[in-house]
């Protein structure tokens, strides 16, 4: 009888990486790619952006198209959540999907990625309240869009504000509820969130911060609005982009350490020692120690999704390779494009090269004379600088690199 192969459940970013990167290294053995959603696989950034206004159709989003499949013997199922898994301890076993189908392998691989984090508010279940994590959530967005007139967003993240910036483009009035203090806090320096609060306002969205939502309303059929700081704002839409859960229930059924996310070694190895996986399920050794971010970390971007699976892949070829890395990201909100090098976090002094003129606006993050981070808006040139002394282990002076007129490139350093 035929080996089963490798099962990779998840078929989403990071999956598709993994199989790919098997057959690009010269793996022969059958690879399975089987995920709950049905749909084939496609990528999710452009929910929140060019497909939620309309500027993509549903087709551009998917990841290989033709016949790219068949040609490289990539079995893909869809539709199909995998429930439960029997595994022995040489890491085989057998995958039993909802249906009833079962998927045997001889090697298994977890890209289950994540999922929207519940809000937890009274009147979350109305028709109208709605998240955006996947495919069918950016459907019904857009289904319910051209109806409505007042959208309130709970949750100033990234995805809050893609979505905001979107909607808003499409003439809608767009509140934005913040928990917090300032925007995309946890992910960028206060500089950039003023920066980004001054850009939304100039979007005409309404930013409310340090927002207390108490519960979402119903309006009839469907949610009428949001009570939040003891005031009613009314609502026709509600999106909650309150951050992301790592899906670890099945890593968690079959013994593996979990701890915000699927814990792996910096080979993406789970903790059995033979299962591996990758993206945004996962909780990494960071791959850039140079920001003291503490020893572990967990990523919630294209890029890791994609680099990790190839490590990944190294791992079951028996080519083994460490996953190091400047780790980067980028969220496009209505004109404003952001792009992120590095991590911030740990950081003892921070600069800003604003060009308004140009519409640019960086800001640099130093630890002692060593740069480890940057947030570009609209500066992609900043942004290719520091990831590039990142990536050299150069540095670009702190005394010099305010002035907007003089090239990051020109001013890097070894160290
Ligand atoms: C709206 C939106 C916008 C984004 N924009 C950006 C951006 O601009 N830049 C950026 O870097 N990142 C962005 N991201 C994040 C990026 O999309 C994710 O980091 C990336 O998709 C992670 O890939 P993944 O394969 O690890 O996980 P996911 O993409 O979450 O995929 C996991 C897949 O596994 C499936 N699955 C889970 N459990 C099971 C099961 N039991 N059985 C079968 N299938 C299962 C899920 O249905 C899903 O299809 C965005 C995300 C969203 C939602």
């Amino acid at each position: 009888m035929a080996e089963p192969g490798l099962l990779i459940i998840g078929a989403s970013q990071a999956g598709v990486q993994l199989a790919v990167s098997l057959r690009t290294l010269g793996h022969t053995g059958p690879i399975t790619l089987v995920g709950e959603e049905n749909h084939r696989p496609y990528q999710r950034p452009p929910l929140s952006k060019e497909f939620l206004r309309g500027s993509v159709t549903e087709e551009k989003l998917i990841h290989r198209t033709g016949r790219f499949w068949e040609d490289n013997d990539i079995r893909v199922v869809t539709g199909e959540r995998i429930v439960r898994v029997d595994k022995d301890a040489d890491g085989s076993g057998v995958a039993h999907a909802a249906s009833g189908t079962t998927f045997p392998f001889d090697r298994l691989a977890l890209t289950v990625g994540a999922r929207a984090r519940d809000s937890g508010l009274d009147g979350s279940d109305l028709p109208g309240v709605l998240s955006l994590r996947d495919a069918d959530d950016a459907l019904e967005l857009k289904s319910r869009a051209p109806a409505a007139s007042d959208v309130v967003v709970i949750g100033g993240g990234f995805i809050g504000l893609e979505a905001a910036a979107s909607l808003r483009s499409m003439g809608k009035r767009v509140t934005v509820l913040e928990a917090g203090p300032r925007l995309v806090g946890r992910a960028v320096g206060p500089e950039t969130s003023e920066y980004l609060l001054k850009r939304h306002t100039e979007l005409g969205i309404e930013v409310v911060r340090n927002a207390r939502v108490t519960r979402i309303v119903s309006g009839g059929d469907a949610v009428g609005g949001v009570q939040v700081d003891g005031r009613f704002l009314a609502a026709d839409l509600v999106l909650v982009g309150v951050g992301a859960v790592p899906n670890t229930e099945l890593a968690e059924s079959l013994g593996l350490d979990c701890r915000d996310g699927i814990r792996v070694d910096e080979y993406a190895v789970t903790s059995d020692g033979v299962t591996v996986a990758a993206g945004d399920c996962t909780n990494l050794p960071n791959p850039f120690p140079e920001a003291p971010d503490g020893d572990r970390i967990r990523f919630e971007s294209v890029n890791n999704a994609i680099e990790q699976a190839k490590v990944a892949a190294h791992t079951l070829t028996g080519d083994p390779r460490r996953y190091t890395g400047v780790p980067w990201f980028w969220s496009n909100q209505g004109d404003l494009k952001l792009q992120i090098a590095g991590l911030s976090s740990g950081y003892d002094r921070a600069l800003v090269r604003h060009d308004a003129e140009r519409g640019r606006f960086s800001v640099l993050y130093y630890r002692g004379d060593r740069v480890i981070a940057a947030d570009c808006v609209n500066a992609p040139l900043d942004f290719l600088a520091v990831k590039n002394a990142l990536a050299a282990r150069s540095t670009i002076p702190y005394d010099r690199a305010a002035d907007p007129a003089v090239a990051l490139k020109a001013l890097t350093v070894g160290t």
